[in-house]
């Protein structure tokens, strides 16, 4: 399962790979250009998401992750 986003160039450089929360993604430029004004200076990048494996359903699941 794939899906196309998009989110802030600089945090995407910076912060993805890095222990630190990585930057919002959009659904549409528009949306993140309303949200992150920072983008005029920063840039905006379309990115893929790829669903590796679901790992934990839900935190409601009896089963503690391992
Ligand atoms: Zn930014």
């Amino acid at each position: 399962m794939n899906k196309i986003g998009y989110m802030c160039k600089k945090s995407f450089e910076q912060e993805l790979g890095q222990p630190s929360e990585v930057g919002r993604v959009y659904s549409n430029p528009k949306a993140l250009q309303a949200a992150c004004q920072c983008v005029a200076q920063c840039g905006i990048v379309e990115v893929r998401v790829e669903l590796v494996e679901v790992v934990q359903e839900t935190y409601d699941d009896e089963e503690e992750i391992k």
